[in-house]
């Protein structure tokens, strides 16, 4: 086997639509420079092929979550400057100097590990530092700015950015993004009148980038948009976007079933009519939830049909009674557009009770990517 796919349900990238929604993100970050966020796998999208495209395009960073991340876009050959947004394992700096992987950093372990294996490598040490404004996820806190500032200058720390990160930026007008920007601007003042010059200065994701106008600094943070959703409803309308992803699959088997025919575990669903059946080749351990039982919807001969009874690991099936032909091998769409219809990762996310960044991150790895 020459590990080329075989089976039919595939993930197609469409990596001119990723470099379409790079150059929007661009035309509304006006003086900022990006860093593209490809954490993930680029949110089920494919790190490697997603970062190449969009290196390609000249960004400033490509933003990881994981050391693990940034050391398999390296070994890939792409160069670009890769920030590990999550921070960095403390026992690990040697790995992350040695390949240029630049860290977030928020404890003091942090810039006594980075500067040790800066020094005994004699490479620079170069990090910027996460401030906690509001996400309480990682970060110092603004009063312990001062201190953290004299523990960089102890161990040899280079603090060339300073960020945080804002949990609210999709609710236009939210007092806690205000007061998070100016926090990270006093710091960024402070650092300054300490002779420090933070020269990249971020905090706005895809949201802050839609929904507020004087939120850039000098490095802005989109991941969502780069992929072509806004990342909530309301802000649809702000930049034009393409989609990334199609997922889509095909017919494996047709069955014509009669009225009482139950279909998959627990017979949740019955056939109420003299009823068609396709079977199509997706299941929960592709990423395809199985919330999505008896309520998930797929395109077929460009008709929306709907999931019948329970999503299984591998397998779904469908109620094609109402589409005129349905035959083995036909197409149908889990996420994308057909005929004049298209289902969004967002209408899945409803139906699963989360939001359109947990379903593409869920597409698993069995699902083949199709880089076009
Ligand atoms: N910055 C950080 C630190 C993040 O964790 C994320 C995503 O989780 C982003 C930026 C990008 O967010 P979005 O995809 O909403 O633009």
């Amino acid at each position: 086997w020459d590990g080329r796919p075989l089976r039919p349900t595939i993930a197609t990238i469409d990596l001119a639509a990723l470099v379409h929604n790079l150059r929007q993100i661009r035309a509304v970050a006006r003086d900022a420079r990006v860093l593209a966020v490809v954490k993930a796998n680029a949110y089920g999208h494919g790190a490697v092929p997603c970062a190449r495209a969009i290196a390609a395009e000249g960004v400033a960073f490509l933003g990881v979550g994981l050391v693990e991340e940034g050391l398999e876009l390296r070994a890939a050959g792409i160069d670009t400057p890769i920030l590990v947004l999550d921070g960095a394992y403390a026992d690990r700096f040697d790995l992350m100097l040695a390949e240029r992987l630049t860290p977030v950093v928020f404890r003091k372990e942090q810039l006594e590990g980075l500067g040790a294996a800066a020094r005994s490598l004699g490479l620079p040490a170069v990090a910027h530092l996460k401030l906690d404004t509001g996400m309480g996820r990682v970060g110092i806190q603004p009063d312990e700015l001062s201190d953290f500032l004299d523990a960089a200058r102890t161990h040899g720390v280079d603090l060339e950015g300073i960020a945080t990160h804002l949990p609210n930026a999709d609710v236009e007008g939210d007092p806690l993004t205000s007061r998070q920007m100016d926090q990270l601007a006093a710091a960024a003042s402070a650092m300054r009148a300490r002779g420090l010059d933070p020269r990249w200065i971020h905090h706005a994701n895809s949201a802050a980038l839609l929904s507020r106008e004087d939120a850039r600094g000098t490095l802005v943070r989109p991941g969502m948009l780069l992929y072509g959703s806004p990342p909530a409803e309301h802000l649809r309308s702000r930049i034009p976007l393409r989609p990334v992803m199609r997922l889509s699959t095909a017919v494996t088997h047709v069955k014509e079933l009669p009225v009482g025919a139950p279909v998959s575990y627990g017979s949740r669903w019955i056939a109420r009519r003299p009823s068609r059946i396709a079977t199509l080749p997706v299941g929960y351990a592709d990423g395809y939830d199985r919330l999505l039982s008896n309520v998930g919807e797929v395109l077929i001969g460009g008709k929306r049909v709907r999931i019948a009874g329970t999503v299984t690991m591998d397998q779904v099936m469908v109620d094609v009674t109402d589409v005129e032909r349905v035959t083995v091998g036909d197409e149908a769409v889990l996420i994308g557009a057909q005929g004049d219809d298209e289902i969004r990762a967002e209408e899945l996310a409803r139906a699963c009770g989360t939001i359109h960044y947990e379903i593409f991150c869920g597409i698993g790895p069995r699902v083949p990517r199709r880089f076009v």
